[in-house]
């Protein structure tokens, strides 16, 4: 993986004024959950400031599977690290909110991902947390990417990761497979069709991908052949 993908946010979003003030607001009257749609101006500045902010510094990519997903096309989610329905608390608090991808959010869910989720403050580092936390946790010390597209957990957190977004899903192998040959130039067809000796415990649809994988080689030869003969 590399360093673009393996990021740890440093800062995270810093409210403006007003959009402090409208949140205080809010948590003065008793946070719920329905707070987060609330239609004040500061709160959907909060909202839309922090989800340009998080792109930016997670380098546009998702906090879980680490894929780039243009804000232009499929507007990333604003992600709750520790879900707003049972810890209203956090909604609004900057370490607690990232942006992930539609479908690592949707796996996700409501799923507690807090080691100990009855504590009164926001864990200060990632231990308090069983999946990867982008504030606080290195993505490459808990999850390798097996020749840079099948992932692999290397600990608890990364199998937890894992598991709770679905990373094992067969598109996202596929979508790493048409980075690699864009980033190698087909330098890495062998090491792809290496993979799909061990893909099976890594995906949940292996013939899918192995006839993915299949195809993408047979094209790439055809092309080749093409060139040569010209
Ligand atoms: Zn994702």
């Amino acid at each position: 993986m590399n360093e673009i993908e393996d990021f740890i946010v440093t800062e995270p979003y810093m409210p403006s004024e007003g959009e402090k003030k409208a949140i205080a607001e809010l948590e003065a009257k008793g946070i719920a959950p329905k707070n987060w749609n609330s239609k004040k101006k500061d709160v959907v500045s909060f909202k839309k400031n922090l989800r340009e902010d998080m792109y930016e510094k997670q380098n546009k990519l998702c906090a879980y599977c680490r894929i780039h997903v243009p804000l232009a096309c499929v507007p990333m989610h604003r992600e709750h690290i520790v879900h707003k329905d049972a810890h209203p608390k956090w909604m609004f608090l900057p370490q607690n909110l990232c942006i992930a991808c539609p479908v690592c959010n949707d796996y996700k869910g409501t799923k507690e991902v807090l080691v100990n989720k009855n504590i009164e403050e926001y864990p200060k580092d990632g231990r308090g947390f069983n999946i990867i936390h982008p504030m606080y946790d290195r993505y490459s010390d808990h999850i390798e990417l097996v020749g840079g597209i099948l992932y692999r957990g290397k600990t608890p957190k990364g199998r937890f990761t894992i598991d709770t977004c679905h990373l094992y899903r067969v598109d996202l192998a596929e979508e790493r497979v048409d980075q690699r040959i864009k980033e190698d130039k087909g330098e890495i067809m062998a090491g792809i069709i290496t993979l799909l000796s061990k893909s099976e415990e890594y995906v949940d649809d292996n013939m899918k991908f192995i006839q993915y994988v299949c195809d993408i080689v047979k094209k790439y030869k055809q092309e080749n052949v093409n060139d040569d003969n010209k």
